[in-house]
């Protein structure tokens, strides 16, 4: 890539003629990305190449060296061609920007390149039976062996924990320490022996996520994220990286459902219909969408604004709670809306007598009810802005 000095207009000319010349057509409908294929494992091979699966990290563990002004810019001219970003996963969103604060440089130099690329996927190994929102309450056992780490437990709705090559897992390390003081952050392979994973469906019919079980299974003493029993913090701090990027691609109703042509107003158009003056039908819909437009554009805006404030690349904050959880309440009143627009279509779960995109409309609206649970609850990211954004004392 060219150094444009930080000029972000010859930036935003060359990525804009770069994406024209090697989008491939193909992949600009809906069809065409689901049928993946030669034209998405070329597209995925040039990004990576570039660097741009991961815009912001350095070029030397695979990044694309850009700015976040540039990143932003980059993101937009995709959007505007109709281009996408191939790479992504918990090693783009969590781990990886983890591992590039606070990992060691072998670390960064073993795991980032895999990442950047998108050859290597991750999975993240928090909850436990026993241990959801209260997360320190986690027992999975980690014990030194001299030359390894030998790591006992079980972890569950571990997303992708089936395709997964490497877990970042927290573990107790000190059963002696206090609750929040024996935990490690550990990197583990999960080609590993005695690492088993037996998938869960979820409410809208798939299998995402995981119970996962570790027998005696060993890890890498240079694999542990930061000081050893210190993993609280760098817990916390890839949670924030993980409800940030979680608000942002909530805002751009990525992880809201079915990826759609159609958006809230069209389903609305098309299924209530429109009144002699041209309005939508419906007036106490009418009202409600317009309610929704008008947060929706003032998370947006919240969003870019918080994007452009951080010029000191320090990463997302605290507030990501908040953006996360004002996010997942508008992807569901989205999904509720069109849901709602669907009116009977809306009742379909499988078979005759419902277009495909209905059917995907239901199954989107069961998926956003996850989405004001995973990451952290709603209520525990309103707990995290009530203590640590807003500084109120802990209810007695
Ligand atoms: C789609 C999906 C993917 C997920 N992927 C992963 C993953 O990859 N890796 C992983 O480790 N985990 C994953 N999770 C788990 C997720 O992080 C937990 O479900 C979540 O943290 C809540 O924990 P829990 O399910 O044990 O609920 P609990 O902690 O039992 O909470 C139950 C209810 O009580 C409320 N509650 C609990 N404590 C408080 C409190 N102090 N104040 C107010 N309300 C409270 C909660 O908000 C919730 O409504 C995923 C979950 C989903 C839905």
């Amino acid at each position: 890539m060219a150094d444009f000095g930080g000029d972000l207009d010859a930036f935003r000319t060359d990525a804009r003629a770069w994406l024209e010349a090697n989008f491939p057509h193909a992949l600009k409908t809906e069809a065409g990305r689901r049928a993946g294929g030669g034209d998405a494992r070329r597209w995925r091979a040039l990004m990576a190449d570039k660097g741009w699966g991961a815009p912001t990290w350095p070029s030397a563990y695979g990044g694309g060296g850009l700015s976040r002004g540039e990143a932003r810019a980059l993101a937009e001219e995709m959007a505007q061609v109709g281009a996408y970003n191939p790479i992504g996963g918990l090693g783009i969103m969590s781990i990886g920007p983890t591992i590039l604060e606070l990992g060691t440089e072998d670390q960064k130099t073993r795991h980032l390149p895999g990442i950047a690329r998108g050859e290597k996927e991750w999975c993240q190994g928090y909850s436990e039976p026993g241990a959801g929102s209260d997360l320190a309450s986690l027992q999975t056992r980690c014990e030194d062996k001299g030359d390894h780490y030998l790591v006992n437990g079980q972890k569950i709705w571990t997303s992708v924990a089936n395709l997964a090559d490497w877990c970042f897992c927290l573990v107790r390390t000190d059963p002696a320490a206090k609750k929040h003081e024996g935990i490690s952050c550990l990197l583990i392979d999960m080609k590993s022996p005695g690492v088993e994973t037996r998938p869960i469906q979820l409410i809208n019919g798939d299998s995402p996520f995981c119970e996962t079980f570790f027998t005696d299974v060993k890890a890498r003493k240079d694999d542990i994220v930061g000081p050893l029993n210190g993993g609280w913090t760098i817990a916390k701090r890839l949670l924030q990286f993980e409800r940030d990027a979680i608000a942002t691609g909530l805002g751009g109703g990525t992880l809201t459902g079915p990826a759609s042509a159609m958006g809230v107003e069209d389903y609305a158009r098309s299924y209530i219909g429109l009144d002699d003056r041209g309005r939508l039908a419906d007036a106490d819909y009418r009202g409600r969408l317009a309610r929704h437009r008008m947060e929706n554009q003032a998370f947006q805006l919240t969003l870019r604004r918080a994007a452009n404030e951080s010029k000191s690349n320090q990463g997302p904050s605290n507030a990501a709670a908040m953006m996360k959880y004002a996010g997942a309440q508008i992807a569901q009143d989205r999904a509720e809306l069109i849901v709602e627009a669907l009116g009977q279509q809306g009742l379909g779960w499988e078979g005759g007598g419902f277009e495909d995109q209905e059917l995907a409309q239901v199954r989107g609206w069961l998926r956003t009810k996850a989405n004001s649970i995973e990451g952290g609850s709603s209520e525990i990211n309103l707990n995290v802005v009530s203590k640590r954004v807003l500084g109120l004392p802990d209810p007695k």
